[in-house]
């Protein structure tokens, strides 16, 4: 079995006071091109692409995981078509 040191790991005493974002996932499917950059890049593995066509013929992104979604923006970021973006939803205490 493999040793592990976790039982010697202390909580910090003040870790009620870090938050962890939970983002809310918007897409405007028709202006998408398929090209997959947000699901490749985001670090949840939030979004797959869509089975489904787009009014252009793309598959566009859909959300498998939004409560794994951690407003961190890097979709929107890398999206060349500013076609999705992600707002904060709510914080939640880092020890719930
Ligand atoms: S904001 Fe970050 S975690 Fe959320 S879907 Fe976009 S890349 Fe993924
Ligand atoms: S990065 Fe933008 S254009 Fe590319 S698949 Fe995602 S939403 Fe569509």
């Amino acid at each position: 079995m493999k040793e592990t040191r976790a039982k010697y790991w202390r909580k910090s005493l003040n870790l009620s006071e870090f938050k962890i974002p939970k983002g809310k996932i918007h897409i405007l499917k028709d202006r998408c091109k398929g090209c997959g950059f947000c699901v490749e890049y985001c670090p949840n593995n939030v979004l797959e692409l869509s089975e489904k066509f787009n009014a252009k013929g793309y598959h566009p992104p859909k959300i498998v995981n939004e409560n794994d979604c951690v407003n961190c923006g890097l979709c929107e970021m890398v999206c060349p078509d500013f076609a999705i973006w992600c707002t904060l939803d709510k914080e939640v205490c880092l020890e719930s």
